[in-house]
């Protein structure tokens, strides 16, 4: 079977006011090398101070993650909330949350400041438990979140159905802040604003080296030069590979998701979803859905794939895609007609403690931004500004939060062997879930 493979994503397309390539040598107070959440927000904060900013991207704003996510707007951070309590205890976990609430909030608020309309619906996110052994942990995991602030409730199953949730959601978690947005509208209302604010974009750009020793710092690229006093690297999931740096703290995973056709409104009355809220199920390898503003499901992660040495590989897989045209039939048997249009995928930026970075060097002068675990639309946002604030010397109490010492990650070949075996493990609690799922007999 033959699927449609987008390169990028259904949400954006190369942009028809494309930036010019740099081609020569320029001078600035701050450069910042990628145009995604993480970068365009930071210029936009740095811009409100009147710094001059250049921001140089590799192909166009928006190609990388943060134009190819599944748009949930969600305050998780950690792995889940039992294990970032294990981690790193109670009152810092309530902390860590707290992180996490702001940042969309803090997001909510960018829409507005830009007059960006990116179909932002704050209906939440729930966590689904579609077996009864998810039952039990949602609802330990729910207290424990509520009852360290978090604003969680936890929905047994009558309440999941009053919501008309498609009956294979049994019970859930349902995360009040946040929602789902058009994540292309986001990025590029972002660009649109940046570049009306007066930060300077070069696009097809690759940044192929960075001279950090003395000041000014100097960011090269194929055909110019750009001499900066202050870097920010908002690369993300691109990081390791491109500039070589950051390779012990972070690792790319590649996670695909789909689009189906417009649901037809018997297709929608079939299927009910009435409040359209957010979905990610309690597999430990989690599949997220949610339904767009034009009316279509949008589906995936579950089948994350790790290239050896972090190398980015291609994404038009099949037999992979295939697994995903079954799953939907599986999970969704009241719409057996619903077909997928379209697949793509992108990176995400792993860190082994579930949580985001956010720091400078020792002299003060190259910051980094990344390691958002796939939950990046609120937490690149606000990391932006984080960003902004320590290149212009101001306190911070969220930069001072996300400061820890990161335990460097195994080199190749140990980090393949090491993720492998946990795919596997993880592959294995899921598959049983799954079995049964498959045979109708839960
Ligand atoms: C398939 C998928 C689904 C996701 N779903 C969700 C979700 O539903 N909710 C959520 O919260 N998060 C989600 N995420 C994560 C979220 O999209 C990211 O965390 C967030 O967009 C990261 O933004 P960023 O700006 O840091 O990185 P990116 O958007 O990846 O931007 C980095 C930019 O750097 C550029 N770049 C890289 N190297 C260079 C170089 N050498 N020179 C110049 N430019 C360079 C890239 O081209 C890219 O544009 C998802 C991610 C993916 C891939």
């Amino acid at each position: 079977m033959s699927f449609d493979y987008r390169d990028v994503s259904v949400w954006v397309e190369e942009p028809a006011d494309l930036q010019p390539a740099l081609d020569a040598e320029l001078r600035c107070d701050v450069a910042i090398v990628g145009g995604g959440l993480t970068g365009l927000n930071a210029a936009l904060a740095l811009r409100a101070e009147g710094v001059n900013v250049v921001l140089l991207e590799m192909d166009f704003c928006g190609k990388g993650a943060s134009g190819r996510n599944a748009g949930h707007l969600t305050p998780a951070i950690g792995k889940d909330v039992p294990t970032l309590v294990k981690q790193v205890g109670a009152a810092r976990a309530a902390e860590y949350i707290g992180f996490g609430e702001r940042a969309v909030r803090h997001t909510q608020q960018i829409f507005e400041r830009y007059g960006i309309d990116c179909d932002y619906r704050p209906v939440g996110n729930i966590i689904a438990g579609v077996h009864p052994r998810h039952t039990e942990p949602l609802q330990r995991s729910a207290e424990l979140a509520a009852g360290i602030g978090a604003e969680v409730r936890y929905l047994n199953e009558d309440e999941m159905r009053a919501r008309k949730l498609p009956p294979v959601f049994r019970v859930g978690v349902l995360e009040s802040c946040g929602g789902h947005l058009h994540p292309g509208k986001y990025v590029l209302g972002l660009r649109r604003a940046a570049l009306s604010a007066g930060v300077r974009i070069f696009e097809a750009t690759p940044v192929t080296g960075i001279e950090d020793g003395a000041s000014p710092i100097k960011v090269l690229t194929p055909r110019g030069m750009l001499r900066a006093d202050k870097l920010i690297v908002a690369t993300n999931a691109y990081t390791p590979s491109t500039l070589k740096r950051l390779k012990s703290k972070v690792f790319p995973l590649r996670d695909t998701m789909f689009q189906t056709a417009r649901l037809t409104d018997a297709q929608l009355d079939r299927l009910g979803w009435t409040g359209r809220e957010g979905v990610y199920t309690a597999h430990e390898s989690l599949e997220s859905y949610r339904i767009t503003a034009d009316g279509r499901l949008v589906g995936g992660s579950k089948h994350v794939q790790y290239g050896y040495n972090g190398a980015l590989i291609g994404g038009n897989d099949p037999a992979l895609f295939q697994k995903f045209a079954d799953l939907l039939k599986v999970r969704f048997p009241e719409v057996p007609d619903l077909a997928i249009e379209s697949f793509w995928g992108g990176w995400i930026c792993m860190t082994l403690d579930f949580l985001p970075l956010s720091f400078g060097n020792a002299r003060g002068d190259v910051f980094y931004g990344l390691g958002y675990n796939g939950h990046g639309v609120a937490q690149a946002t606000l990391n932006g500004t984080m960003l902004a604030d320590q290149v212009l010397g101001r306190p911070n109490e969220d930069v001072a939060l996300l400061k820890r010492r990161v335990f460097p990650l195994p080199p190749e070949p140990l980090r393949w062997l090491a993720l492998h075996a946990l795919k596997w493990r993880l592959g294995r609690t899921d598959g049983v879930v799954d079995a049964d799922l498959r045979r109708g007999i839960v």
